[in-house]
């Protein structure tokens, strides 16, 4: 203890393990949208809950937060764990639930389609990458589903590899179940007067 102010010494914990913003908690039950983007941004929650405008007893949509972050310096990307369109049909007009008819010595035969492997779908380019792959080098939010199945998003910061829960947690990406994740991109940090 310091004997002159009687605090507690502080713990010194590895600087490879601090996150590189600090951990917010949600003011309300329904906050955990803004939260998240407040830690990266690094701007209290509350200010920026000012700023998109209160909620009474409501959940946030990402999309209110987009135009604040834009505004002072912040671009989110947002990346899909299961990119689809609204109808993921295939691409191939000829392909019906996944079968194409060709023409076999002028009988004609049902073979699976080439274009999307029989799965009747808009399949998408391996080449894509991965929300696993994106979160190794980026900061972001991340919105999906708790270990309990209840809808939840969480800051996830790439220096420490962990998700900073607006709970007050701090955990590993496998114990999230990720639906997107909005890649942060600081592209005018002269705008970002943050804390932390
Ligand atoms: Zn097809």
């Amino acid at each position: 203890m310091d004997p002159v102010t009687g605090a507690y010494r502080e713990v010194q914990v590895p600087s490879h393990l601090v996150p590189s913003f600090p951990l917010q908690k949600q003011p309300s039950k329904w906050s955990c949208i803004p939260t998240a983007f407040a830690m990266v941004m690094k701007v209290p929650v509350d200010e920026l809950i000012e700023a998109i405008g209160r909620h009474d007893a409501r959940g946030f949509h990402a999309q209110e937060v987009l135009c604040v972050a834009l505004s002072r310096g912040w671009i989110f990307s947002e990346h899909l764990e299961w990119p689809e369109v609204d109808a993921p049909k295939c691409r191939n007009e000829r392909c019906f639930d996944g079968r194409v008819e060709e023409w076999l010595l002028g009988d004609p035969i049902e073979v699976e389609c080439r274009e999307c492997k029989g799965t009747g779908k808009w399949t998408f380019d391996p080449k894509v990458r991965t929300i696993e792959d994106l979160t190794r080098t980026w900061n972001g939010v991340l919105v999906g589903t708790t270990a309990q199945g209840n809808l939840h998003a969480v800051a996830w910061c790439s220096k420490v590899q962990k998700c900073l829960d607006p709970v007050g947690t701090m955990y590993g990406l496998e114990h999230f179940n990720v639906h997107s994740f909005y890649l942060a991109v600081n592209y005018r940090p002269e705008l970002t007067i943050g804390i932390g």
